[in-house]
């Protein structure tokens, strides 16, 4: 049984939460699109983590988490992470890399912060962990599978092939000193010894795991709006944030993934730029921004403060789409009890017009936000674990937005903890 865990809009809507709780009854938990540009704040009984890169099943000790082959795979980052978990308390979790995962190199993070630089103004608001520069050097084909790393000669003649270019680039337009091939073997070699004692051939394991029935959760990184393909392109990130792409990243027949579990956020929240149309600004951004997530909503890459806004039914129901989605996990949905009243967007006007349909970016940059205002709960949900215990109002809130998602909302999240939990 596969199924995928993955966001709605522009991400941190809590999938390394809903995916921690998931993992207690899985067998194999598989990061299979982007990089450590993103982290998954995971609260449980060993503490609070931000995990950029292992998978949020690192918590059970029955998961095999995989490094898929679709993912960038900041070595040194991954290595981090893992002896970071064990110093806190935490069993060494079960890790595997894909001998197809392409490796990031050290100057992929160098290029992205150049290319910021050089850009200015006009910049993505990039995490700078090298994921455009590495994803464009994948499809380029001058990228570097896992495999690689444990070759000699052969990985020595990529080196000096691929530096040409680079040198190029960074000589020219960059006006930064070249690389030094020696230097980058030894580097790339000594990455070759850190992940040698987790790198498996990925194709054959999955095969495996999906024929004895083995329970399979594909953890997306990100959300719906920073899909290269159906986001706020160009303003999205550089591999598919969708859960059909975990056919793909993770390696498993298209046909196996039953279940699309989307997390979508009781409210909006956005980093980077781009579009954003029910934005909200000055004190009643702060407040929510404050009140947001678990002890606010701050990049648990960058640390910088999120963007805010009310929940969007039209992006929200759009993302659900692309995605595919089977159930809605609703969450962080207790940050709401404090307004009086909660406002949603329910259309976008464009040019006069109301439509709620999600428009592309040309379009999306003159939408304005048509808000419908509903009651708000003004009670604390923490600790509430039946559907029927929540308040008339806040059950209002989920249902009108369960209309407009147009899928079933199963699981509501009420708190940060691993079992702040409501089955619906
Ligand atoms: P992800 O990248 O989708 O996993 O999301 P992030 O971890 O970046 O952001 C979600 C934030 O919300 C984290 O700080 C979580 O601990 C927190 N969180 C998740 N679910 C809930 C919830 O139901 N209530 C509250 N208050 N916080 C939550």
């Amino acid at each position: 049984m596969v199924k995928a865990v993955v966001g709605a809009c522009w991400g941190d809507e809590g999938k390394g939460k809903i995916t921690d709780m998931l993992a207690e009854d899985a067998d194999i938990v598989v990061r299979f699109q982007g990089g450590a540009n993103a982290g998954h704040t995971i609260v449980n009984d060993y503490g609070k983590f931000a995990l950029h890169l292992l998978p949020s099943g690192s918590f059970n000790q029955n998961v095999t988490n995989m490094i898929g082959n679709g993912v960038a795979l900041d070595i040194p980052q991954l290595i981090k992470e893992i002896e970071d978990v064990v110093s806190k308390g935490v069993p060494r979790p079960n890790i595997v890399v894909s001998e197809r995962a392409q490796v990031l190199m050290p100057y992929h993070k160098d290029f992205d912060k150049f290319e910021e630089e050089r850009l200015s103004d006009r910049q993505f608001g990039s995490t700078k962990s090298g994921i455009a520069p590495f994803f464009s050097d994948k499809f380029s084909k001058i990228g570097f599978q896992v495999w690689e790393l444990f070759q000699e000669e052969e990985l020595m003649e990529k080196i000096k092939n691929v530096l040409e270019i680079k040198n190029l680039i960074l000589e020219h337009v960059y006006h930064k000193p070249a690389i030094d091939a020696d230097e980058l073997y030894k580097t790339l070699r000594s990455y070759g010894e850190m992940i040698k004692p987790y790198v498996i051939d990925s194709v054959k394991f999955m095969h495996e795991a999906v024929k004895s029935g083995k329970t399979i959760l594909l953890e997306g990184q990100l959300g719906s709006l920073k899909d290269p393909d159906f986001g706020i392109y160009p303003m999205t990130t550089s591999s598919s944030t969708l859960a059909g792409y975990g056919a793909i990243g993770a390696c498993v027949p298209p046909y196996e993934i039953k279940e699309i579990i989307t997390v979508v956020k009781a409210y909006s929240s956005a980093v980077g730029a781009g579009a954003f149309v029910s934005e909200i600004f000055g004190e009643e951004a702060d407040e929510l921004r404050r009140r947001g997530g678990d002890g606010g909503e701050y990049g648990a890459t960058t640390g910088r403060p999120r963007r805010m806004g009310w929940f969007d039914c039209v992006a929200s129901r759009y993302g659900c789409m692309v995605q595919g989605t089977t159930a809605v996990a609703f969450t962080v949905l207790d940050v709401l009890g404090y307004l009086d009243e909660i406002p949603v967007c329910v259309g976008y006007e464009i040019d006069g017009e109301v439509t709620r349909d999600f428009p592309t970016t040309g379009k999306l940059e003159k939408a304005k936000p048509v808000l419908k205002v509903l009651p708000g709960w003004k009670t604390d949900i923490r600790g509430i674990k039946k559907y029927e215990d929540l308040p008339e109002n806040c059950r209002n809130y989920i249902e009108f937005i369960e209309k407009e998602l147009e899928v079933p909302i199963k699981i509501v999240s009420n708190g940060p903890a691993r079992h702040d939990i409501i089955m619906k």
